[in-house]
């Protein structure tokens, strides 16, 4: 039998994360305050613990995992990777296709491995409540369960389209003991002000941060967590690519292309990263290795926005950050993925993408479901909407091996299963799903309302 489960041991958890920054041709560029001045770390410090901060701002190569971090890791890593055969059967391609599951912490998605961390430093700052914002609920229902552990309360800002279309993933924050308020909320300054604009607004994550920041920057007692775009969230899901490093190497294989989907970009800078690491280190074996984000259409951060400074959420609370932006205050349309739904993304994968060290492609809503369905029929696990666009962009690679005859091996990232999102796949079955066209008007007048600065 040939071998399509490629297990780790225990052991093989990484001891450390990985930083990009050590290895970019250029330094980052530094967050800006208000008044367009570089901000220092005691700006950050309101509403992060200082071991954060540092890890935010750090070029050291590589960053100690604590070990009750990595205890915490032991409840469901190493991550399985498998050999996609039954799909490289049915798609009658030449290409090795590998994937690393992330669907297997108890959350469902790759979420944990940032949260467990984060949960962790601020137990140990003495910081007892957290508010964050979160889309589809990956996020909330990560830090709840990552709260139980260390011992945080939690209070999550929940985007309205989400609340309203996946009720359960409000239930598992619930049993993981988290608060969960719709947002807009009447909680907060914020959503008060977009209420009153707009009673039905929809929200945006952009929105749900503001929320949370606020929150978090109004109450000494509490901290706020992101779940994604800051660079040590992306920090930590580096153990992602470098247990892959080491389920490659168990079967003697090197991939020519890693694939995954981004929003905020931590599933692609935690899968993508520590291969780059190899192309930065001149390993002959990576020098052909290209780094694939896929995102959706109706959001195009990367193939459509602006590389300017904007804010990470919609009201202008926190920090200007060099990243693509479809401007703070583009309002996405109300796709399935909703984890993909961000106007800005990652400034360090923001980066590489502009110095043409990493790429992207954006890909239709209806053609990720196609693409995931073909997965769940062959390889059995149903993916995440957000994941279905790696699997959209791989598929694409494979059939461009089979026109070419080149075996390549294709590496993507599952970054979670799609149990709560079953109403989304009875639309698409039902033929309710649609396209949304590239929103180039919404995004032209949200560009306009970039701040002026740098
Ligand atoms: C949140 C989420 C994403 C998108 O976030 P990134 O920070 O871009 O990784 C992708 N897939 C799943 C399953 C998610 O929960």
């Amino acid at each position: 039998m040939p071998q399509t489960k490629i297990l780790l041991d225990e052991s093989d958890i990484p001891t450390h994360w990985y930083n990009v920054v050590a290895d970019m041709p250029n330094k980052p560029a530094p967050p800006l305050g208000p008044d367009g001045k570089p901000i220092g770390p005691e700006a950050l410090a309101p509403i992060f613990p200082m071991a954060l901060i540092e890890q935010e701002v750090s070029a050291e190569r590589w960053i100690p995992i604590p070990e009750p971090v990595r205890e915490a890791y032991r409840l469901y890593r190493p991550s399985p990777m498998f050999r996609a055969r039954r799909l490289e059967q049915m798609l009658g391609t030449p290409a090795h296709i590998y994937y690393k599951y992330e669907g297997v912490s108890p959350a469902g998605s790759h979420k944990v491995n940032t949260s467990i961390a984060q949960a962790y430093y601020n137990a140990q700052a003495g910081i007892h409540r957290l508010a964050t914002e979160t889309g589809a609920g990956q996020w909330g229902s990560s830090l709840a369960l990552a709260g139980q552990m260390f011992g945080i309360d939690v209070r999550v800002f929940m985007v309205k389209v989400s609340y309203d279309q996946k009720p359960f993933r409000r239930s598992m924050m619930h049993t993981w003991g988290a608060e969960v308020f719709a947002s807009p909320s009447p909680h907060t300054a914020t959503g008060r002000r977009a209420l009153e604009v707009d009673p039905d607004s929809p929200g945006s994550l952009g929105m749900a941060i503001s929320e949370a920041v606020e929150e978090a920057a109004s109450r000494p007692d509490t901290n706020y967590a992101l779940g994604s775009v800051l660079n040590h969230v992306c920090h930590h899901q580096t153990i992602i690519g470098q247990e892959a490093k080491k389920q490659f190497e168990k079967v003697g294989e090197y991939p020519d292309v890693v694939i995954a989907c981004c929003g905020g970009g931590s599933n692609f800078a935690g899968a993508a990263f520590p291969f780059l690491a190899d192309k930065a280190a001149g390993d002959p074996k990576a020098k052909n290795l290209r780094l694939v984000a896929a995102e959706p259409t109706s959001c195009p951060t990367l193939t459509r926005g602006h590389y300017a400074y904007d804010f990470g959420d919609s009201v202008g609370l926190t920090p200007l950050m060099l990243m693509y932006t479809l401007g703070h205050d583009f309002m996405p349309p109300s796709i399935h993925a909703g984890g993909l739904r961000y106007h800005g993304d990652s400034p360090l994968v923001s980066q590489l993408y502009h110095e043409k060290l990493i790429e992207a492609v954006a890909v239709p809503q209806l053609a990720t479901f196609e693409a995931g369905v073909a997965f769940a029929r062959t390889e059995g696990i149903i993916p995440a909407p957000e994941s279905c666009h790696a699997i959209r962009a791989c598929i694409d690679e494979a059939m461009q091996c089979k026109a070419s005859g080149e075996p390549k091996v294709l590496f993507f990232n599952l970054s979670g299963h799609g149990h709560f999102d079953m109403a989304s796949y009875d639309k698409y079955f039902s033929g309710q799903l649609e396209d949304y066209a590239y929103p180039a008007a919404a995004i032209d007048e949200a560009l306009h309302h970039l701040p002026k600065v740098g």
